[in-house]
């Protein structure tokens, strides 16, 4: 919180002058992150208001009355996060991006994806998947998104939202996409543990819980050996058997996207805490899950940033070198 409040003033300042180059001039570089969970939105969100990061709590409510769309109770906090000018958003976030020496894996449809590659060449590294929308059940031809990552630059196969479409990601339905990931040896990113804010029966009915848990990756881990799978969302709050797969298998990977934002403080640091106390520091993954509000970002870098339970290696760890490892980036500028 309390860095998000000091960054304003320099959010001011760019969105005044409206240039990345300048944050690079007058600013010491901050050590580089790697933000492996950013969705490459563009455009305007209408009714999209303010968000207030690590809500206390989730609300009661009564479906004999209206409710509400999101399941967060409405509270007040400061700094409250604001959504971006219609048509600023991911020119703000990649603003966000160089202040904050973020290079980010951004996914989206390979059009959508491309622009923010066009945008920030050297700070985004593309991924997409084989559903055409999240979430939908449509299906990217297979060719198509093998030469997306063959000939088309893209690096990681995600984000792939299965659970959304109420499927185990090890149904035998998609394997072929998670063959040809294997084969061309592209990590895929995979959304398993919560979803829906507190209205999924109604929004997203499909959405199933259950097909987030983390133990419905082992078939398919068994079939594909060589995949590296990133568990995004860390299969919160699945501790026990995210701990399990982790262990077992130790080319897999979680990060700590969205649900670092979006649950109670306390409860987030004590699922990262569980993680890294159970020896699997090496394998957690700083992410924002970016969408919407573009100072999201720094917000949740501040939340590793000021865990006292990591030690600053730990936390470069999670910030930077667990995904150049994973994403088999250079990692010399890291340490
Ligand atoms: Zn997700």
């Amino acid at each position: 919180m309390q860095l998000a409040k000091r960054f304003l003033p320099f959010a001011i300042l760019l969105a005044s002058s409206g240039s990345i180059a300048l944050a690079q001039n007058t600013e010491a570089k901050a050590p580089p992150v790697i933000d492996v969970h950013v969705h490459a939105m563009d455009g305007s969100f209408p009714g999209i208001g303010p968000m207030c990061p690590n809500t206390s709590k989730f609300s009661a409510s009564d479906p004999k009355t209206k409710e509400e769309p999101f399941g967060w109770v409405k509270e007040p906090c400061t700094p409250a996060l604001y959504p971006s000018a219609p048509g600023e958003y991911m020119k703000d976030v990649l603003a966000e991006m160089e202040r904050l020496n973020v290079t980010a894996v951004v996914f989206g449809d390979p059009k959508s994806v491309q622009k923010w590659k066009d945008a920030a060449p050297t700070r985004v590294i593309p991924g997409t998947s084989f559903q055409t929308a999240f979430p939908s059940t449509q299906r990217v031809p297979l060719e198509e998104l093998r030469r997306d990552f063959t000939t088309g630059g893209f690096k990681v196969m995600g984000e792939i939202g299965l659970q959304y479409e109420g499927i185990s990601p090890s149904d035998p339905s998609v394997d072929s996409y998670f063959a040809v990931a294997e084969e061309l040896d592209i990590p895929v990113a995979i959304h398993m543990g919560t979803g829906g804010s507190g209205r999924a029966n109604v929004t997203m009915p499909k959405f199933r819980g259950s097909m987030g848990n983390p133990l419905l990756l082992e078939d398919l881990l068994a079939r594909h050996p060589k995949l590296r799978i990133q568990v995004m969302h860390a299969g919160y709050p699945m501790i026990d058997n995210m701990l399990t797969l982790l262990q077992a298998n130790s080319h897999v990977y979680v990060d700590v996207a969205g649900l670092i934002w979006s649950y109670p403080l306390k409860e987030v640091n004590r699922y990262i805490e569980r993680l890294v106390d159970a020896g699997f520091e090496d394998r957690v993954m700083f992410g924002t899950d970016q969408l919407l509000w573009p100072k999201l970002m720094a917000y949740s870098i501040s939340v590793i940033q000021n865990a006292d339970y990591l030690t600053t290696d730990q936390k470069r760890d999670i910030l930077y070198n667990n995904a150049a490892r994973f994403l088999r980036l250079d990692t010399s500028q890291g340490k």
